[in-house]
């Protein structure tokens, strides 16, 4: 395990108890050269906020490394808090990898998603079978929320929330209103109770059906980013990023929208659309976040809460060459997501090791005195709040994608991608070569990754017994359309 210690020295600490553990943590700091213990305390009955941005690849954020910075107010959280360097998603679509988050489970045990044979969509909800974070949340005692902003993740998904609200595709400023009225109501009800709270933000995702705008964020935020207009655009690129949702859904189909490709952009063209997925990623961070944190400072709640900022995928911005994320591919840019815990006087620290976005359940839980339940994931810190020292098999699975169905793992930052149409294999080392350009790279541990992805296939199997019989329902025309305007129907 690598750690990079924060530039912040720990409080006082009673390192004496933990010595041999802590001898586990050597590593070189960035700063003064003390070995440093990464611990949470863990607190009973303490608030606990789940902040899930809907598309947020980790690499555009200042806190981890973009500039300029779009994303002041995580920035600020990320700096007095735990920032996991390499977080991966369990798939790069919605609803699989948030049924992950709420179980526990991979995406090929809950098997939750979409299917389309024959003209007839169907959706495979939530089971009840599964038990959710809410619901352990629930049964000790707390009060629970949910805010969802992308209908993706409504079926199945109110399972242990006392208040669950679907506000699909809201204006961050109407969905982030909601969450606070709510705050201000749990407040004067002074129950005593604690609150476990998920949020959902539909920014910084690409599209809203009723906005002429491929990304929706107002000028004022492209403008706090960027000086200028950017390099000028040919007419083309103009009419591709202004139809940037048809564009894609063609390209989806691997068709052209009114004689436009994505192929076509040219690298200004491109440029002028990572522009404005920044500009959403700030527009996310002032409209969702900020107000948000500032309610929960107002209402003294903060003091007591342990946040979590993640994502439920990231998002290609043509670094393999194509846009969004929903043509199932397993690069980086479409995995690798923030995972920052923040809590008032929490020893800040940036952790090196490859993590996994399913342990975020078993984490605030344990991290709030709560034993999870048994799962695939497991806590990242121990119950007496120490980051735990083992190195875990990261799994991120796509099916009923576009090309084919591929998943692949990754340990110690060597990865391998196996695409099962095909039966073939894509290798990376990401510490030599995190753009993922070579994908033939030799890895060390490419038998004991190969062995335990079958491994992992073959317990997914027997898991799935255990949950019963999957079940779907057929979604109605509306839906559909919907699910095809935003490109998760072809
Ligand atoms: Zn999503």
């Amino acid at each position: 395990m690598m750690i990079r210690c924060s530039r912040k020295k720990p409080p006082g600490f009673e390192t004496f108890l933990f010595l041999p553990l802590a001898l586990l943590f050597l590593s070189a700091c960035s700063g003064p050269r003390t070995p440093q213990l990464i611990t949470v305390q863990p607190r009973e009955k303490q608030n606990v906020v789940i902040l899930l941005f809907d598309a947020l690849r980790a690499s555009n954020l200042g806190c981890y490394g973009a500039s300029p910075s779009p994303s002041p107010t995580m920035d600020s959280l990320a700096e007095d808090g735990i920032v996991f360097e390499h977080c991966y998603s369990q798939a790069t679509w919605t609803t699989p990898s948030v049924a992950t988050i709420f179980t526990g489970y991979l995406p090929g045990v809950h098997e939750c998603g979409l299917s389309e044979t024959k003209g007839s969509v169907e959706i495979r909800p939530l089971r009840p079978s599964f038990v959710t974070v809410a619901e352990q949340f629930q049964s000790s005692g707390y009060k629970t929320g949910a805010f969802i902003g992308n209908s993706l993740c409504e079926r199945g998904f109110d399972q242990g929330f006392d208040g669950f609200k679907v506000v699909n595709q809201w204006p961050a400023e109407e969905h982030a209103k909601e969450v606070c009225d709510w705050l201000d109501a749990c407040s004067k009800e002074a129950t005593g109770r604690p609150v476990f709270l998920w949020v959902h933000f539909w920014l910084p995702h690409y599209y809203r059906p009723d906005h002429d705008k491929p990304y929706v964020a107002p000028d004022q935020f492209y403008q706090a980013l960027y000086k200028d207009t950017g390099p000028p655009l040919t007419d083309n690129d103009k009419r591709i990023v202004a139809q940037l949702a048809n564009v894609l859904r063609a390209r989806l189909k691997n068709e052209g929208y009114d004689g436009l490709y994505m192929k076509d952009l040219s690298p200004a063209g491109k440029e002028a659309v990572r522009r404005a997925y920044n500009s959403n990623v700030l527009y996310a961070d002032q409209a969702c976040l900020k107000p948000l944190v500032e309610k929960l400072r107002e209402l003294q709640m903060m003091d007591n809460t342990l946040l979590a900022i993640v994502a439920d995928h990231g998002e290609e911005l043509f670094d393999h060459g194509e846009f969004g994320h929903h043509l199932g591919r397993l690069y980086d840019e479409a995995m690798r997501v923030p995972l920052i815990l923040y809590s008032p006087g929490m020893t800040p620290a940036r952790i090196q090791n490859w993590s996994s976005l399913a342990d975020i359940g078993p984490t605030v839980l344990t991290l709030s005195k709560i034993r999870p339940i048994e799962s695939q994931a497991r806590s990242i810190f121990s119950a007496d709040g120490i980051l735990l020292p083992v190195n875990r098999f990261v799994f991120t699975e796509c099916y009923n994608s576009v090309d084919d169905d591929s998943l692949t793992v990754q340990y110690k930052g060597e990865k391998l991608i196996f695409h099962v149409q095909g039966n073939l294999w894509e290798s990376f080392d990401l510490t030599e070569d995190p753009m993922e350009t070579n994908g033939a790279a030799p890895l060390q541990s490419l038998s004991m990754m190969q062995s335990r992805l079958l491994e992992k296939l073959a317990e997914d199997k027997e898991l799935r017994q255990r949950f019963g019989p999957v079940s779907s329902e057929k979604i109605d025309a509306d839906m559909q359309e919907q699910l095809r305007s935003l490109g998760y129907l072809h």
